[in-house]
């Protein structure tokens, strides 16, 4: 059977390479190649950048209310088309249907809604100095590029588009190599609710096309998700040109479980945190401290739990929580952590090997993973595993516990979970992470900014904040006397 080959989409429409170049995708779950997607080559490359310019002529004439009109009929089709984009998700990416039919498109489309309400309140100032005064514009950067991670390919273009098209930018998109498909149904459907053909451009390809992107000096801005050793190269190249990054890296996150927590839900916060998404998740919180108090109970009900509801398979069985990992290097990889950990002195509470469900055996699975007797040297507790791997540590005093947790060059989330809200209070203010939660975990609503703290990143997506990051800002002063020249 042969499989359909997706081309670069460019100014409205798919735009076929001179090259031929292309490379294969499979879906994690049955290590097939499902599609084939050309490759960015130079002609695509100059296409994309002409495109851009004439789609910012075109959206950035637009008022911000005409803008708002266009990306509000943008996510009413996302969301219709909600099981049939949730469907590319679950084969591109490998994770459970009974994810992606409720959060990959929603939380996508509720940034793109968010943003497009925001910006027709984005305003400038005004202010006297003397009989003069001065007055700011808010302007759009230009062409903005953004460049995406695989685990949330969809919810990552909408989150990059979002705020740069509410602004008046027009966007280069370039989604992960391993899950390019998303990103081309969003490039249609901005086309259908009536985006101009221009604004939002999908190149594909892996380090080459995005190392394009970074360089060209056409491009004023590069909105980047992925991992914090990509994220230090794409800086550096985009400082060549001098653009605006955004940088949204990796974690390895700490959750605290005092004593006085509620336990049941302290172990339901940590098996979201690090079996959602089959812990490919940026914020999970890989590194759990619980309180020598709660300790046993902990991981009693933590593997109890992990060994009964955990059902491994099919991803678009309904049933199936836990999914396929991206690819079969990045399971060999998660596996070689593992034994590391074994390695090093941590003990299996639960899971290690790579799992062969009966309804998906070529996939690549990992059995949700938990060590205890973890020390905070251990490479599993300092490193970024991506995948279904959880270390829990021992604590008995705050003060040393905080220091524990900061002792880290990441900074991306954190959580506390305690019954006490001044401690709650005081000890989230203490701990160095962009991302935090109190009595809960990975919550993320368009409304909140998210990002980095460290070496995790750099500005923030999501939130009013986000909107200033696509723009900026032009003063004008004006005169209302006659010029004082010595001349
Ligand atoms: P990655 O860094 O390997 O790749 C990310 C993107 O960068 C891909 O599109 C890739 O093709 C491109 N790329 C690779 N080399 C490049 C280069 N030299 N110049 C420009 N572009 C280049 O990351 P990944 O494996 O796709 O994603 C997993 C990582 O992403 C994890 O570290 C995870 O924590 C992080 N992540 C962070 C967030 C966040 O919001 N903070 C969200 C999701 C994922």
């Amino acid at each position: 059977m042969t499989t359909p080959v997706y081309e670069n989409f460019i100014n409205g429409h798919f735009l076929k390479n001179q090259t031929g170049d292309t490379f294969a995708v499979k879906n994690p779950a049955t290590d097939e190649v499902i599609y084939h997607v050309e490759i960015a080559d130079e002609f695509i490359q100059n296409a994309a950048i002409e495109s851009a310019k004439q789609g910012f002529a075109a959206w950035s004439a637009m008022t911000p209310i005409e803008r708002s009109r266009i990306l509000l009929k943008a996510v009413a089709i996302l969301r219709e088309r909600n099981d049939e984009l949730a469907k590319v998700e679950v084969l591109d990416t490998g994770k459970p249907w009974q994810e992606a039919e409720c959060v990959d498109v929603e939380t996508g489309a509720d940034v793109i809604e968010y943003f497009a309400g925001l910006a027709p309140a984005q305003v400038g100032q005004q202010q006297m100095v003397g009989n003069d005064f001065y007055y700011t514009r808010k302007e759009p950067l230009g062409i903005c590029a953004g460049i995406g991670a695989w685990n949330y390919p969809l919810q990552i273009a909408c989150w990059k588009s979002g705020p740069a098209l509410a602004a008046g930018n027009a966007v280069i998109f370039k989604p992960s190599e391993e899950t390019p498909l998303g990103a081309i149904k969003l490039a249609e459907i901005f086309i259908e609710a009536g985006v101009p053909a221009g604004v939002f451009n999908v190149v594909q390809g892996a380090a080459e096309v995005g190392q394009w992107l970074t360089a060209n000096p056409n491009i004023e801005k590069v909105s980047f998700t992925g991992e914090v050793g990509t994220g230090k190269k794409v800086m550096a190249s985009a400082a060549g040109s001098l653009k605006d990054v955004t940088m949204e890296l990796g974690g390895k996150s700490p959750l605290l479980v005092f004593d006085d927590a509620d336990v049941s839900q302290a172990v339901s916060a940590a098996m979201l945190g690090n079996f959602y998404t089959q812990g490919e998740i940026c914020t999970n919180c890989t590194r759990i401290y619980v309180h020598k108090n709660v300790y046993q109970q902990f991981i009693d009900e933590l593997k109890t739990r992990t060994e009964q509801n955990i059902i491994a398979g099919d991803p678009m069985d309904p049933e199936v929580n836990l999914g396929a990992l991206i690819s079969k290097k990045h399971q060999e990889l998660v596996l070689s952590y593992i034994d590391k950990g074994i390695q090093e002195g941590a003990t299996l509470l639960t899971g290690g090997k790579a799992l062969s469900p009966a309804s998906a055996p070529s996939g690549y699975f990992v059995e949700p993973t938990v060590f205890v007797d973890c020390k905070d040297d251990m490479t599993i507790v300092k490193e970024e595993i991506f995948g279904p791997v959880m270390s829990v540590l021992v604590f008995d005093d705050e003060d040393d516990v905080i220091q524990r947790a900061n002792d880290t060059h990441l900074g991306l989330a954190a959580g506390v979970f305690t019954k006490d809200i001044q401690r709650a209070h005081r000890v989230i203010h203490q701990l160095q992470a962009g991302i935090c939660w109190i009595n809960s975990y990975g919550n993320s609503p368009a409304e909140m900014p998210v990002g980095g703290y460290k070496q995790s990143g750099i500005g923030r997506e999501n939130g009013i904040e986000t909107l200033d990051h696509y723009t900026q800002t032009k003063s004008i002063y004006v005169g209302m006397s006659n010029i004082e020249s010595p001349f």
